[in-house]
């Protein structure tokens, strides 16, 4: 049995062959939503498709019965596909790659099932928090599992196609100003009728990366006036190209963009300043979307309970970042705050809720990381001079190779 790709399984075309799913709306990406790959004997050119793969009798590709359908992905279609439908103990058992949205140390409802299923020697791919739970990487290390971190991609050019946070961005983006509308006691599109003019909605967007660029452009789409703001000056010509107007603040923001074109994190009395010039303008909008984040850290409060106080009644907060403290000082994760007739919320898992699409650019993010991963021998290969498989790999030979990770976890690095 070799360790052949999995890979283009991910890729069967249609996507919904092996897409992966589990981005269902009722929970954080668990049952019925993790995809399951097993290979089974024989060796293939890992950059062919899964399908030719599969004719060819070099690969088995398990997928956990139900997985796809509260994405809208049925089994038959991975059966016509050429994959096999298992239970999940099945899959534990025999894959020697498993992929998941969300793995264990995330998976809050059969997570720990799962960990305890791992077995030494196979490959875990999906998304498992690594900054924010960097001892679940220990622990698979310590069972001998390597793990990938699907997060953890680096933001550079040959790994676009692997980019799973840009991906969900997207759609948490698009998703965003629909929960905003749908919230909004205005429509936002302008309209003259008989009974008189109805003004178009304004639409504020604060942080104009993946997801603010997608809500400004959906937010136009739908017909509302829409500004923008980011810290990052790069930000100005993108959120002019999707239609919208950048707003500018009069203070510095000299090293506003970090590494990897991330946002660096910046100093309190910058955000104070930001806070300070910010109020006016928020007190105009009707909707108004936050996206501000640092990866790895607590999201800005960009705004305060008291600029809240100052918008208008019937105005609609939308805060992405809620996952990570919010963007919003009234935030609260999953829940819907009113303060002064100014509704803030804050989802949680935005991209669970457009599971289908989601689950088809997740799938298509695995599917070439894998690819990378595999050579053409069909072999996996953990090439530790690359870039992206160092930047990704958290468990790999009984120890967490990751550097950031080391660090998190107080372990000396790594000679
Ligand atoms: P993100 O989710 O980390 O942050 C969202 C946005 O919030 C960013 O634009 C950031 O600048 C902004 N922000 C942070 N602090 C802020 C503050 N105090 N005030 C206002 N805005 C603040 O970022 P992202 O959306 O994932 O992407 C950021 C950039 O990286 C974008 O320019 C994007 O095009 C680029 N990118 C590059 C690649 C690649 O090269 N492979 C992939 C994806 C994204």
């Amino acid at each position: 049995m070799t360790l052949a790709s999995l890979l283009p399984a991910l890729a069967a075309s249609p996507s919904a062959a092996v897409a992966v799913t589990g981005l269902a709306s009722d929970s954080r990406c668990v049952a019925p939503g993790d995809l399951f790959l097993a290979l089974a004997g024989g060796r293939f050119d890992g950059r062919r498709y899964i399908g030719q793969a599969i004719a060819a009798g070099a690969v088995a590709v398990l997928v956990e019965a139900g997985a796809g359908l509260a994405a809208g992905y049925a089994d038959a279609a991975y059966a016509d596909a050429g994959a096999t439908l298992v239970d999940r103990a099945r899959v534990f058992a025999d894959a020697q790659i498993i992929a998941q949205v969300q793995t264990a140390g995330q998976n809050r409802v059969n997570g720990d099932q799962d960990l305890a299923s791992l077995k030494s020697g196979q490959l875990l791919i999906g998304m498992m928090d690594p900054l924010g739970n960097p001892a679940f990487a220990q622990q698979l290390a310590g069972q001998g599992v390597s793990a990938m971190a699907m997060e953890l991609i680096p933001r550079i050019s040959r790994a676009q196609s692997m980019d799973v946070l840009s991906s969900m961005a997207m759609i948490a983006g698009y998703k965003a100003v629909l929960i905003a509308a749908s919230t909004s006691p205005r429509m936002l599109p302008m309209n003259m009728t008989a009974a008189g003019t109805l003004n178009a909605a304004r639409v504020f967007v604060m942080g104009a990366g993946v997801a603010g660029l997608q809500a400004c452009a959906t937010a136009r789409r739908l017909g509302g006036i829409v500004e923008a703001y980011d810290v990052r000056a790069a930000a100005r010509e993108q959120i002019l190209s999707v239609g919208a107007k950048p707003i500018e603040l009069k203070i510095e923001t000299a090293g506003a963009e970090g590494k990897g074109g991330y946002a660096a994190e910046q100093s309190e009395e910058f955000l104070r300043k930001q806070r300070e010039a910010m109020g006016d303008v928020l007190a105009q909008q009707d909707i108004v979307i936050t996206t501000a984040a640092i990866p790895g850290a607590k999201s800005p409060v960009l705004v305060t309970a008291d600029m809240v106080r100052r918008m208008k009644p019937g105005s609609v907060i939308v805060d992405l970042a809620a996952e990570r403290g919010g963007n919003c000082e009234l935030t609260q994760l999953g829940k819907v705050v009113v303060e002064n007739g100014v509704t803030i919320l804050g989802p949680d898992n935005v991209p669970a809720t457009v599971p289908f699409h989601a689950s088809q650019m997740y799938g298509k993010n695995v599917e070439n990381t894998l690819s990378h991963l595999i050579n053409k021998e069909g072999q996996l290969n953990y090439d530790l001079e690359d870039e992206i498989v160092v930047g990704t790999l958290v468990a790999y030979q009984g120890e967490v190779p990751h550097k950031r990770m080391r660090e998190l976890l107080g372990l000396a690095p790594k000679a």
